[in-house]
């Protein structure tokens, strides 16, 4: 160990005595990958510096959001202007209709979208208006799938879930797991058979547009297609969770991809879009902000006009929808084809790193997000990415952690890079990756 981390432990120390595990969001704790869990004081452009002065290469981008990097100018002007006009004003605000707008013109399917404070608001919101709805209350949703901290949505569940292999919470009641249905993820048959004896029952299928919260694994050629196929012959509403994808793998998300208009995943939606869209992450810029919307006619049964009712004292945040809107206006055209080439340059380096030490991996992709999974071949659900060697996956990490690239601290997590990764930050990863191979070989 050369990084000196002192002040780090000092400050979990304290953390541990007055919050549970020292942390606010528990995967931040390490518990996937040991030791001890470094405290950030800044981050400007591709970097994070800690508390001790330590500088590290961001590949986790606050698990997506800061897709432009930390503190981008456009951005940090936005915030500024918006906080000097007031913090949060309980009516409605231009910023409001604005970043609405911008979601709605960028997503095609949507006609309206409303704002909330967080994706797990938006999943159990996209839930409940999904229930109104139909009227009938059974939802499904796919193992390894994460889609937020909802009671009906834990059950196995990816993304910190996932390190800490609890198959659901405590604290969740048995009605309402017993409401949902967990199915492998890319098993179609699996889908075929619960609707043809329960299909009468299903208000919805929820699923990641493309799961991020087992490590990045798409969907099979045609398995979105067959999930809308099969859910609009029985009457049930698809939901696709775009909290991590949305603005991320194209200008409007993985649906862009899939529907060939932005890229190379064509033929997802040729019978119709999904329902309901959720988003979150890139959209609020670093700051609380997330939305589900679709088509009008469904929207409208939320309150106001509706009977669905769906409400927050800081919904719409003026000064996080201008986070939001900054960053969306600075995510152009230009942008994507330079996040997917900075990752493969990243993706390429980290797996000749990998072979030229014998280490078994497999690397996937959703845009420029991606995985490295330690195993050799490739994952398609859960049960593959629980197959991988997550004890490589740690040894890697910490020994790019010590070469100064903070890599999520899960072997169930994307990597997310930035559009601020440059021939610097580029160079330290390079730089780091040989010891780190050989550290996940030992
Ligand atoms: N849905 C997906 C696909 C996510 O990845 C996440 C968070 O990682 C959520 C929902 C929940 O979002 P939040 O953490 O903002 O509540």
């Amino acid at each position: 160990m050369t990084l000196s981390t002192t002040a780090s432990q000092v400050l979990f120390d304290r953390a541990r005595e007055v919050t549970p595990g020292g942390v606010n969001s528990p995967v931040r704790a390490f518990r996937g990958v040991g030791g001890v869990p470094r405290f950030i004081d800044s981050a400007r452009g591709p970097w994070l510096t800690d508390v001790d002065g330590n500088r590290y290469v961001d590949l986790i981008c606050s698990w997506g959001p800061m897709i432009l990097g930390h503190a981008h100018p456009d951005v940090l002007a936005s915030v500024t202007d918006a906080a000097a006009k007031g913090f949060s004003f309980g009516t409605p605000s231009e910023n409001e209709v604005a970043l609405a707008a911008e979601i709605v013109e960028r997503v095609e399917p949507l006609e309206q979208v409303r704002l909330v404070s967080s994706g797990t608001e938006a999943t159990m919101s996209a839930l409940r208006l999904a229930r109104g709805a139909t009227g009938r209350s059974v939802v499904v949703k796919f193992a390894g799938c994460y889609h937020g901290h909802v009671d009906a949505l834990l059950a196995q569940a990816g993304s910190g879930v996932a390190t800490f292999a609890l198959p659901d919470s405590a604290g969740v009641p048995a009605s309402a797991a017993g409401e949902t249905v967990v199915l492998p993820y890319n098993d179609l048959g699996a889908v075929e058979e619960l609707f043809a004896v329960r299909g009468e029952e299903i208000a919805a299928v929820i699923t990641e547009a493309s799961p991020g919260n087992m490590g990045v694994v798409p969907p099979a050629p045609g398995f979105t297609e067959a999930l809308r196929r099969i859910t609009s012959a029985h009457g049930a509403l698809l939901i696709s969770d775009e909290v991590m994808t949305g603005f991320r793998c194209s200008r409007s998300g993985w649906y862009g991809l899939e529907t060939g208009a932005e890229g190379a995943h064509p033929g997802g939606y040729p019978s119709g879009a999904p329902d309901l869209f959720t988003f979150g992450k890139v959209m609020g810029g670093g700051f609380p902000a997330a939305a589900f919307g679709g088509r009008a006619d469904l929207m409208a049964r939320l309150a106001p006009d509706g009977p669905v009712y769906q409400a927050g004292t800081l919904s719409g945040n003026p000064v996080a929808t201008a986070a939001g809107l900054a960053t969306l206006r600075a995510c152009t055209d230009e942008l994507y084809p330079r996040l997917l080439e900075t990752a493969r340059t990243i993706a390429d380096a980290a797996s000749d790193a990998l072979s030229a030490e014998g280490v078994a991996h497999t690397v996937q992709w959703a845009g420029s997000m991606f995985s490295i999974f330690f195993r050799d071949e490739p994952v398609r659900s859960f049960a593959d990415a629980q197959a991988q060697d997550t004890s490589a996956y740690g040894r890697f990490f910490h020994a790019m952690l010590e070469g100064g690239v903070h890599l999520p601290p899960s072997a169930f997590e994307a990597w997310f890079v930035s559009g601020a990764l440059d021939a610097e930050a580029l160079d330290v990863i390079r730089a780091a990756l040989p010891a780190a191979a050989q550290a996940a070989a030992a």
